[in-house]
């Protein structure tokens, strides 16, 4: 009888055990991927996410069907549409690697239990993670609250198995049941089409990720311990949305870069790096598992007293990239061309909305949510609660970047800020972070017209982290 896999965020061929454990079994396969924007709960993909989705399942039809296995496409409730096309298929074994998330594993469970009673044998396994959620645990029996005693205590809790390779012999069914069309999805913008910028940047699909990899490891990888720093260098791996998707896997990521380690390529201290950098994603994860409502709710309760101030027009400015700092706006501006941006601007951004404008960070994991390609649950509302100072093992609250020092520090040359603010270009470098300090004939001789080609500060830094300061004070007393 034959198998169906059921595809969600892992698409790719390679180490994935759910589809490894079929392939071992011989039966002929057909795979499956539900677009479930019905299920409650369920939080819907942002715009960028969903273009990404487009083009990545493109790719993995195009790759199953080199296999003989079609792809079936289906919108709606995956409780009715899994158990609907296991049966139209007459499937004996279904299986799938599980999704981190409440809501995810409550709907997997109820379809488990749905296919197990109707004779269907579910096998289901962890891929999308390095440890399963639940099994790295400190003295208390949680896992460990802080980054570090979680890295030490992941790293005793096993060693982990080499990836497995993509199956040789595969067999898909002869005829499969119905789908959708990939267009009947509607995932990628129509009128106006805003993803000439995403499409520019990327390649999606478990080969381009591949491809990634072996790129970062030749030229990125060594130096990445302090490269990974500079927005205006190009030292990290922007795997993030293929890991978002599952086109390659962190074990995939971990075993590569420890075998370049071992063959003499790279040193070892930068692998080290970013092995943890892998561990932070294990780390938000592992959160996301015990506390399901990190998007919403402040991991610190004593945050629940912070006086946010509602500005919608503010926080509009910071969206577009018009705040006046060039740091920040550059950041900004990627993410809305590129569907990236780069860590280190990721928390000056961050740190810029939250304790600069003393926006609700949830209003800023909102529309990274809707404008990056590799947007998750775990990680985005992870790391603004951490800049935000609300989160597990957080910047402390005093920590207010200065986005004019980080960027006179790590975009030294102000290339990232050319890149992204071009009417700021003709600036010399030492000016370029703080257009507003330029003598009024260097202004004009470049061009700008301050408050009218490019904004004055929205705010003044000082200032501005002296009333940051005064806010967190309702923090404390609530502590
Ligand atoms: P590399 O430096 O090449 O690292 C490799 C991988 O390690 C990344 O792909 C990622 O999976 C993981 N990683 C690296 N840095 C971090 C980190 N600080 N925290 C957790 N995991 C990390 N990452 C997301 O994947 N999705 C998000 O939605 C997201 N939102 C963020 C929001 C804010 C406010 C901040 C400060 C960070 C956010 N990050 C998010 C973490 C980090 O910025 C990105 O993972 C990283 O920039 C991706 O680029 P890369 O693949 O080149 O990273």
């Amino acid at each position: 009888a034959p198998s169906l896999l059921w595809f969600r965020d892992d698409l790719r061929l390679a180490d994935n055990p759910a589809l490894n454990a079929l392939a071992e079994t011989g039966a002929p396969i057909a795979a499956l991927y539900v677009l479930d924007e019905d299920s409650p709960h369920i939080r819907p993909l942002g715009g960028a996410s969903r273009w990404w989705l487009a083009q990545s399942l493109r790719t993995l039809k195009a790759d199953l069907s080199h296999h003989g296995i079609p792809l079936i496409l289906r919108q709606g409730p995956a409780t009715r549409i899994v158990p609907e096309v296991a049966s139209a298929l007459g499937a004996a074994t279904v299986a799938f690697n599980d999704r981190p998330g409440e809501a995810e594993g409550k709907l997997d469970r109820a379809i488990t239990s749905r296919l197990n009673a109707e004779d269907r044998r579910v096998l289901r396994f962890c891929a999308h993670l390095l440890h399963p959620p639940g099994t790295v645990l400190g003295g208390s029996g949680r896992m460990p609250r802080t980054f570090s005693s979680f890295h030490r205590a992941a790293l005793r809790e096993r060693d982990l198995s080499p990836p497995l390779p993509a199956p040789k012999h595969l067999k898909g069914v002869a005829r499969a049941p119905e789908g959708d069309t990939l267009e009947s999805f509607a995932l990628e913008p129509e009128k106006p089409d805003w993803a000439g910028g995403l499409r520019a940047a990327w390649n999606v699909g478990e080969a381009a990720a591949r491809q990634r990899l072996s790129a970062f490891i030749d030229d990125g990888l060594k130096g990445y311990a302090t490269g990974r720093d500079r927005p205006d260098l190009d030292h990290v791996s922007r795997l993030s949305p293929h890991l978002r998707f599952g086109e390659i896997s962190p074990r995939q990521l971990l075993f590569a870069v420890r075998h370049a380690v071992d063959a003499g390529e790279v040193p070892g201290s930068d692998a080290a790096k970013f092995e943890a950098e892998l561990y932070w994603r294990e780390f938000s994860y592992h959160l996301l598992a015990e506390e399901p409502d990190i998007a919403q709710r402040n991991i610190q309760p004593n945050f629940d007293a912070f006086p946010w101030r509602e500005c919608s027009g503010e926080l509009k400015a910071w969206r577009r990239g018009l705040t006046g700092y060039p740091l920040v706006d550059a950041g900004m501006r990627q993410l809305w061309q590129t569907g990236w941006m780069h860590n280190r601007v990721r928390m000056v951004v961050a740190s810029f909305l939250a304790k600069h404008l003393l926006i609700d960070w949830r209003g800023g994991e909102d529309w990274f949510w809707d404008t990056l390609v590799d947007a998750d649950a775990a990680n985005n509302a992870a790391s603004w609660q951490w800049v935000a100072g609300s989160g597990l093992d957080a910047a402390p609250y005093f920590r207010i970047f200065n986005p004019v020092t980080q960027g006179e520090k790590f975009d030294p040359e102000g290339t990232y800020v050319h890149t992204f603010v071009p009417e700021l270009k003709r600036l010399p470098a030492k000016l370029i972070h703080q257009p507003w300090t330029a003598p009024q004939d260097t202004l004009a001789a470049a061009g700008i017209r301050l408050g009218h080609t490019y904004p004055k500060p929205l705010v003044d830094h000082a200032a501005a982290r002296d009333r940051a300061l005064r806010a967190f004070e309702h923090v404390r007393k609530a502590a």
